[in-house]
């Protein structure tokens, strides 16, 4: 029976290259794997299997019966809808641990790094296994995402050493240039409808019993966003309607400027306040050197909503 090894809703580049990273590693040791995915492929994740030559995961929601081996993530918010039917073999993560539970023991890897794909290649490295070229290629894409390269306070030095090490595997000379060209990807989204842009990068939380949903666009240039931000805001109250939310965040994250513009609707009006000790207006508030949602934004949100 293979394992399915599986990331996050929503799955961002960390989920899907971790995915098949992961399932390579599993079928070189001999455990048969099958890499998975819970949701369309984003722009910068289209973007870097292509360039490597990889094909998309099996798209599949449904675990009922399966052994799987989850990525990137440990909350049920983000897991398949019927993981509590699935057998939960390991976990690969870097978030702050979640409510999945097992009934069974399991293999975790969970270390305060920037990107899942930085514990991957602690794997590859414990079982003796080595990295293939274009694997090696799509890891480094997904730590250079998730670390905004390198400027993320969630980057470790363990983050940058093991880009190093994938990069001269994957025979890329200017990573950094590379990590731009998926940043420029990430930043066109001129024609795009609002609503897949709020939903590009997007993450519910159960925060104490309120349900909170937190959305992201890391951009090189805010501005790309002035003609459309109302429509942002718009849709943001339409999404906290439909899901019942206690609070619905869109951090408009501007790497260059290292900040995030937080729009915001919540029935709680004094909610950025306690949080971040800055108040809103119209919704609207910039967060200085705020590029991290993990790290800046969710666990003081978490702690004024407890
Ligand atoms: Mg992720
Ligand atoms: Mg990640
Ligand atoms: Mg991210």
């Amino acid at each position: 029976m293979s394992v399915y090894v599986v990331g996050h809703k929503i799955p961002d580049s960390d989920s899907i290259c971790g995915a098949i990273a992961l399932a390579n590693l599993k079928n070189a040791i001999d455990e048969p794997a099958i890499a998975a995915r819970l949701g369309e492929l984003s722009p910068e994740t289209a973007f870097i299997l292509e360039k490597f030559g990889f094909q998309a995961p099996e798209f599949k929601t449904s675990y009922a019966g399966e052994e799987v081996f989850i990525v990137d993530h440990s909350e049920l918010t983000q897991a398949p809808d019927d993981i509590a039917e699935a057998t939960i073999v390991g976990i690969v993560d870097h978030h702050k641990l979640g409510d999945l539970t097992t009934s069974t023991p399991l293999e975790c890897w969970i270390r305060p790094v920037g990107c899942s794909n930085t514990i991957i290649k602690m794997m590859y490295d414990f079982h003796g296994v080595a990295i293939p070229k274009d694997i090696a290629g799509i890891m480094m894409c997904a730590i250079l995402s998730d670390t905004v390269i390198f400027k993320s306070p969630t980057c470790t030095t363990a983050d940058i050493k093991c880009v190093e090490a994938l990069a001269k595997i994957a025979g890329i000379e200017d990573f950094k240039e590379l990590g731009m060209d998926m940043f420029k990807v990430k930043s066109a989204v001129q024609g795009t409808p609002v609503r897949d842009l709020v939903m590009r990068d997007f993450k519910d939380f159960n925060m104490n019993g309120h349900l909170v949903g937190i959305g992201q666009l890391e951009v090189i240039d805010l501005s790309v966003f002035d003609d459309i931000k109302a429509e942002l805001a718009t849709d943001i109250a339409a999404l906290k309607a439909e899901g019942g939310r206690h609070s619905m965040l869109l951090l408009l994250t501007d790497i260059m400027k290292e900040g995030s513009e937080l729009l915001i609707v919540s029935d709680d009006a004094t909610l950025t306040e306690r949080a971040y000790g800055k108040t809103t207006e119209n919704g609207r508030v910039w967060l200085d050197g705020v590029l991290s949602r993990k790290k800046q934004i969710v666990p003081q949100l978490q702690k004024a909503l407890a």
